[in-house]
């Protein structure tokens, strides 16, 4: 029902044959790639679970975007001290959990409090809340679910993978989850290997094959390719991009990434990227339609898919007057393959709303 790699493959074809203005520039076709038009749907990605109604990456969360219709669940993945997958967003605990009322002297001089400094035992007698300034205690998204219920708890990768598998087989459908390697750098300077620790993980769990339904996330470049080449992961990867002023992984150049070149390195090694929106999609055109970026045109021509983050209804982009605007930018003008959202149902009801787009 909806337009896909496929439809979007036949275009290119057909732009070909005709001697339109595509057989210009196809930089790629001579390239071995890797990201080869996956035939699929436009997805919606639930990004650190339903994350616009409870805490982030708590499971009530998850069980949320699941009921609400998400295809994929994404989970960010750090170590414990004893080397345990959890959840969480960032390598520190301090603006999610209750860590420095019930740890006060674990911190480090910085004044920061890491998750790779308590074992999962530890982990597991926080309670999280809904995510909090660390200067104010303020809640970031002050409408979202009332901090002061802290009543959640880190789930481990294994318990989330149960959670999604265990609905998969109550359900009959077939959600899958979309890991991303948190900080692989600072956990080699811990003397850990998140990326060897996680994969083996998901071979247990049955998601090493192009088929399987899962994407594994970094934004890292090297360890995206150390995944591929040296760990030989065979399912589908995403390298995520942001932008050298936000310091960037060592040895990753985002805007080298972000060229055509680029694009075409990634092509050989990941199934898609995971770009900023506004790396794709910049605005409205005068005739109200999206503006897309050089990257991502040449992403697509690189048959590479395509999926932004983050889309969220209380923080929509300035072009966008709402969500149905920003939806229809992205999925039906710019043609984008599927889209990291805190707001999994608002997605859903839109896909479902314009089942052509
Ligand atoms: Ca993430």
């Amino acid at each position: 029902m909806l337009v896909n790699k496929m439809v979007k493959s036949t275009l290119v074809a057909v732009g070909i044959l005709a001697g339109g203005v595509l057989t210009t520039s196809m930089p790629f076709a001579n390239n071995t790639v890797h990201a080869q038009a996956l035939d699929q749907e436009m997805v919606v990605i639930a990004h650190r679970g339903a994350s616009g109604y409870l805490p982030e990456h708590t499971l009530p969360a998850k069980a949320l975007a699941y009921g609400m219709g998400a295809d994929y669940i994404e989970q960010d993945v750090v170590l414990s001290k004893d080397g345990v997958p959890v959840i969480l967003h960032d390598i520190h605990i301090d603006t999610t959990t209750d860590v420095v009322k019930k740890f006060p002297d674990r911190k480090r001089e910085d004044g920061r409090y890491y998750a790779i400094d308590f074992t999962l035992a530890e982990l597991k007698s926080l309670n999280v809340t809904e995510r909090f300034k660390a200067d104010t205690g303020k809640q970031v998204y002050a409408d979202r679910f009332p901090g002061e219920y802290g009543m959640f708890k880190i789930p481990t990768l294994e318990e989330e993978i149960k959670l999604i598998q265990g609905l998969n087989h109550s359900t009959g459908r077939d959600v899958g989850i979309y890991p991303e390697l948190k900080d692989p750098a600072f956990h080699h300077a811990e003397g850990q290997d998140i990326a060897e620790t996680v994969i083996s993980i998901l071979e247990r769990w049955g998601y090493n094959n192009p088929d399987s339904n899962a994407f594994v996330q970094s934004f890292d470049w090297g360890e995206t390719q150390r995944i591929r080449n040296e760990l030989n992961y065979q399912g589908k990867l995403v390298q995520l991009l942001g932008e050298n002023r936000w310091g960037p992984p060592e040895g990753t150049d985002y805007d080298y990434l972000k060229s055509d070149e680029g694009i075409a390195e990634m092509a050989r090694v990941v199934d898609g990227i995971g770009p900023w929106l506004p790396q794709v999609v910049t605005g409205l055109s005068e005739n109200g339609t999206a503006v897309m970026t050089p990257t991502l045109i040449a992403a697509q021509r690189a048959q590479l898919l395509v999926h932004p983050y983050t889309l969220r209804a209380d923080q929509l982009p300035k072009w966008a007057g709402d969500m149905d605007i920003a939806l229809k930018a992205i999925f039906d003008d710019a043609g984008i393959d599927g889209i990291f959202t805190d707001f999994p149902d608002q997605v859903v009801q839109y896909l479902a709303r314009n089942p052509d787009a």
